[in-house]
C-alpha cells in the first residue's frame, strides 16, 4: 500500500498551500518515518468549501448507494489488514497483534453503519386529540467536523466516518498529528471504494487550534464530533456554541475496576489484563483505579503482577506521555505506594515503560485523579460495597466501570449506582460497534455505535398534516 502524505480535499491529493510538512515519528525508535503535509487555515477553508458544495447532492444519494460504499470500504480494509496494521504499529507503537485487532474492530464500524444506512426510517402518528397527522423524517445534519486522537488511529476515524456517510453528511476530518498516516490511508480506501469528491476531506496539521477553530467559527459546519481529552473537548464545546452546532464528545475516563469478595480472582485478573494493558493502557476505557476487597487483595495483586510482568508491550506514544506516567508513579511512591513490579523508566531508544503494579496506594495520590494513559495498575482495598461505590464515583469522569462479582444482586446494584455510561460485568472489554459507546459527567456527550450512533448525524423533521375525516 502506497500511503498518501498529502491533504485530501475535494477528491484530490494536494500539498499544503504553505508548502509546509511535518515529520511522523516511530515511537519505538524515535526515528522519523515520513513527512506529511502541514495544513493551515487556507487549506481548512478549501476543505470546508468542498464539503459544503458536496452536501446537497450527497444528502440526496440513495441510502443503498451510501451503504455499498461503506460495505466496499469494509472489505478493502480487511483485505489490507497487514498493511494497515503495520502502519499503525509504525506510527503509534501498538504491538502488531493489537494493531490487527484494531483493523478488525475499526472495519466493523463500516459494516455496521452500511447496515444502518438503509434503516434510517422515521415515524407516523396522530396528535392526542386526533386532529393532526404527525410524519417524522430524518435528514443529514449537514457538513461535520471530525477530530480524532492518536490512540486508535483507525477505529476512531471509522467510528465517526461510518455513521456520517450512512446518514448522508459530508465531512472535514482532522486526525491527530502523531498518527496522520492511518487516517490518510483510510481516505485512500474510501476514495477507491467510490466515495464522491468533497464528501470526506482530510487536513493533517501541526496547528489543530487554527484549523479546527476556523471550521467551528465559520458557520458552514453544522456538527462537531470529537474524541480526545476532556480539556480540549471543553475548549471545542465553547467554540461550537458560537454557531450553536450539534456536538458529540467522547472525552477522557478514569475507570474504576472493582473486584468484590465473591469474585473469581483468576477471571478478574484476566479482565484486568485487557482493561489495563490493551493499547499499553493508552485507552479512554483503561482501568485507572483498582478497588479490591481486602480479603482477596493480596492474591489479586500477586497474580496481576505476575501476568503483567510477562506481557509484551509496545512503546508509549511519545516522550511527554512517558514522562507523565513516570511522574504519576513517582508521586504515588513518594506517598507510600510500593511497586511490586515495574516502576522505573528503562534506558534505550523508544518510549517504552514497563508494566507496573502499585499496592498500598495512598488515596491522595495524583494518579487516582488523572488519566494515567500507561501500563500502571494502582491497587486500593475496600471493606464494604458502599465504600467501593463511593470511591468509584468520586471523580468528575464517568466513561466506564468494571465490576467482578458472581452475585447477581450485587452486580445489578453496582451497575445501577455506578455513575458511568458503560459497565463491564466480569469482562475487561466493553468496546463494540454494536453497542452505544459513551460516557456521562465530564466523559462526554452523545454515543457512538449501536442503534443510536447514526442519530448523532441526523436531524428530525416533523410534518403536521390536518386530518379531515
Ligand atoms: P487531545 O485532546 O490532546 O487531542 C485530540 C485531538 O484534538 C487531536 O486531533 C488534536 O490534534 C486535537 N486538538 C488538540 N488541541 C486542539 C485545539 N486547541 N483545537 C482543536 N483541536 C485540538 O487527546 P489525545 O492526547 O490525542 O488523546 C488522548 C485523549 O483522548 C485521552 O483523554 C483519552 O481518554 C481520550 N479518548 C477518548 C475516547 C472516548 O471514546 N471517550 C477514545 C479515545 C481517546
Amino acid at each position: 500500500m502506497n500511503t498518501p502524505t498529502e491533504l485530501y480535499i475535494d477528491g484530490k491529493w494536494t500539498p499544503a498551500k504553505s508548502g509546509g510538512t511535518f515529520e511522523v515519528e516511530d515511537p519505538a525508535t524515535g526515528q522519523v518515518l515520513v513527512s506529511v503535509a502541514d495544513g493551515g487555515v487556507a487549506d481548512a477553508e478549501d476543505a470546508i468549501r468542498a464539503a459544503a458544495s458536496a452536501q446537497p447532492e450527497w444528502g440526496r444519494t440513495a441510502p443503498r448507494a451510501r451503504s455499498e460504499i461503506l460495505r466496499r470500504a469494509y472489505e478493502m480494509i480487511l483485505e489490507r489488514t497487514e498493511e494497515l496494521a503495520s502502519l499503525m504499529t509504525a506510527e503509534m507503537g501498538k504491538p502488531l497483534v493489537e494493531a490487527r485487532g484494531e483493523v478488525a474492530y475499526g472495519a466493523e464500524f463500516f459494516r455496521w453503519f452500511a447496515e444502518e444506512a438503509v434503516r434510517i426510517g422515521g415515524d407516523h402518528t396522530t396528535t392526542g386529540d386526533g386532529s393532526n397527522r404527525i410524519v417524522v423524517t430524518k435528514e443529514p445534519v449537514g457538513p461535520c467536523v471530525l477530530v480524532t486522537p492518536w490512540n486508535f488511529p483507525l477505529a476512531m476515524g471509522t467510528r465517526k466516518i461510518g455513521p456520517a456517510v450512512a446518514a448522508g453528511c459530508t465531512m472535514v476530518f482532522k486526525p491527530a498529528e502523531q498518527t496522520p498516516l492511518t487516517a490518510l490511508a483510510l481516505g485512500q480506501i474510501l476514495d477507491e471504494a467510490g466515495l464522491p469528491p468533497g464528501v470526506l476531506n482530510i487536513v493533517t496539521t501541526t496547528d489543530p487550534g487554527a484549523v479546527v477553530g476556523h471550521w467551528l467559527a465559520g458557520g458552514i459546519a453544522r456538527k462537531l464530533s470529537f474524541t480526545g481529552s476532556t480539556e480540549v473537548g471543553k475548549l471545542l464545546l465553547a467554540q461550537a456554541a458560537t454557531n450553536v452546532m450539534r456536538t458529540s464528545m467522547e472525552l477522557g475516563g478514569n475507570a474504576p475496576f472493582i473486584v468484590c469478595a465473591d469474585a473469581d480472582v483468576d477471571r478478574a485478573v484476566a479482565g484486568a489484563m485487557v482493561a489495563k494493558l490493551r493499547n499499553m493502557g493508552e485507552a479512554c476505557t483503561a482501568a485507572n483505579r483498582f478497588y479490591v476487597h481486602h480479603t482477596i487483595a493480596a492474591e489479586f495483586a500477586r497474580k496481576l503482577a505476575d501476568a503483567m510482568a510477562a506481557a509484551t508491550l509496545g512503546p508509549l506514544i511519545d516522550d511527554a506521555g512517558r514522562s507523565k506516567v513516570q511522574r504519576l508513579v513517582t508521586d504515588a511512591v513518594s506517598r507510600g505506594a510500593q511497586a511490586i513490579t515495574g516502576g522505573v523508566t528503562p534506558a534505550g531508544p523508544g518510549y517504552f515503560y514497563p508494566p507496573t503494579v502499585l499496592v498500598e496506594v495512598d488515596r491522595g495520590s495524583e494518579l487516582l485523579r488523572t488519566e494515567i494513559f500507561g501500563p500502571v495498575a494502582a491497587i486500593l482495598t475496600f471493606d464494604d460495597d458502599d465504600a467501593a461505590l463511593a470511591a468509584a464515583n468520586d471523580t468528575e469522569w464517568g466513561l466506564v466501570g468494571y465490576l467482578f462479582t458472581q452475585d447477581i444482586d450485587r452486580a445489578m446494584r453496582f451497575s445501577e449506582l455506578l455513575e458511568v455510561g458503560m459497565v463491564g460485568l466480569n469482562t475487561g472489554l466493553v468496546s463494540n460497534p454494536a453497542a452505544p459507546f459513551g460516557g456521562v459527567k465530564q466523559s462526554g456527550l452523545g454515543r457512538e455505535g449501536g442503534r443510536v450512533g447514526i442519530d448523532e448525524f441526523l436531524e428530525y423533521k416533523y410534518l403536521a398534516i390536518p386530518r379531515q375525516i
